[in-house]
């Protein structure tokens, strides 16, 4: 067994790069979107109501425009009426956020004191500086408004003849100009993992996976994945075993003899073994698993070590097999939420 020690302690004195800390146990959180028209709120709004959803996460989106039809109808554009709807978004907002909602707020917000106030209110809120160039805005037009302002239909524009007062230290800054939808939310994901806001928030819709595969041996079976692995043993037959593998429900059946047969493909790179199957863990659980394989002397198929540099599903990953050759893949996430994909 040859194992890249350098490889591995490289990981183990990896500080935690944008992972989750165990530390922060919360719940809800306000997601403020703030900027100019056209910046590009609506749409990362859309895309990351869409991934929190998608992980079983409740959401509730605030968007300026329906807000203001639903809720603050009559007030108007004055700086006065602009406070009055920010605030009533943020109590909205706030009721939500205690609930443990993900609260996500699209609206221009343009002045920086009662974007502070809100804040403060919430508390578990982050600001987003949606940041697109007003000529850029223009030119990109969505809702046709910069033509109306133009053209003198509309007056008190926030960027033409209203200011618009931009966050002095954002906790996420999103250049739209420069960036693709999905790497703005990323970014916004990425905040929020090191926030710890995943963290104590359960996916509603988890419904475990169910994989049933033969082994040769129940006991080599057994000492892999329990004692080794560490996953707990939940119903025992005379011919299989049945495993809670990260909370899904994985049955192996006494087949003497047999032996997994996998090919190698090429993922990122480097060929990995196909069929495999395994589990997104967190940076703490990997690296412990990670101990314990080296401490029983496991051979890997890929070494431990990370991959997609750079990209939103940059990852730790290391491939091994099980005592009947079944190909297992265990990685973790540095930059999403376990599970999320990006
Ligand atoms: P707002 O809600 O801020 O008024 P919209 O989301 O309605 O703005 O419009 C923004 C436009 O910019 C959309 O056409 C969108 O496709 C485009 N766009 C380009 N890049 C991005 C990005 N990184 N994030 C958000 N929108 C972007």
């Amino acid at each position: 067994m040859s194992i890249d020690t350098q490889v591995l302690q490289e990981i183990s004195l990896t500080p935690s790069l944008g992972v989750i800390s165990h530390e922060e146990q919360k719940c809800g959180v306000t997601i403020w979107l703030t900027g100019l028209s056209g910046g590009g709120k609506t749409t990362i709004s859309r895309f990351l109501e869409k991934e929190l959803r998608t992980q079983g996460y409740r959401v509730a989106v605030l968007d300026g425009d329906v807000v203001r039809q639903n809720l603050t109808q009559g007030l108007g554009f004055s700086r006065e009426d602009r406070d009055e709807n920010v605030r009533r978004i943020g109590f909205m907002a706030d009721l939500l956020t205690q609930n443990g909602v993900f609260v996500i707020v699209s609206a221009i917000s343009p002045y920086r004191s009662v974007r502070q106030e809100v804040r403060q209110r919430i508390g578990d809120f982050i600001e987003v500086y949606v940041n697109a160039p007003l000529e850029v805005c223009e030119q990109r037009d969505v809702k046709g408004l910069y033509k109306r302002v133009r053209d003198g239909e509309i007056k008190h524009f926030t960027g033409i003849d209203d200011p618009y007062e931009s966050p002095l230290s954002p906790d996420v800054e999103c250049r739209t100009d420069q960036e693709s939808v999905d790497e703005s939310a990323t970014k916004i994901l990425v905040k929020l993992t090191e926030l710890g806001y995943f963290q104590n928030q359960k996916a509603s819709s988890n419904i475990p996976f169910h994989l049933s595969i033969s082994v040769d041996s129940l006991e080599l079976t057994r000492n892999f994945y329990k004692d080794i692995i560490g996953v707990s043993e939940r119903r025992t037959g005379r011919s299989s075993i049945h495993f809670d593998f990260y909370g899904c429900q994985l049955t192996c059946h006494h087949v003497p003899g047999y032996s997994a047969k996998n090919i190698q493909r090429e993922v990122g790179a480097e060929d990995v073994p196909v069929p495999h199957f395994g589990a997104a863990l967190t940076f703490q659980e990997f690296s412990s698993l990670k101990e314990r394989l080296i401490d029983y002397g496991i051979k890997f198929i890929k070494k431990p070590h990370i991959r997609f540099i750079g990209k939103g599903h940059e990852q730790y990953v290391m491939f091994l097999e099980d005592p009947s050759g079944h190909g297992i893949e265990i990685k973790s996430f540095t930059r999403v939420p376990v599970g999320t994909w990006a």
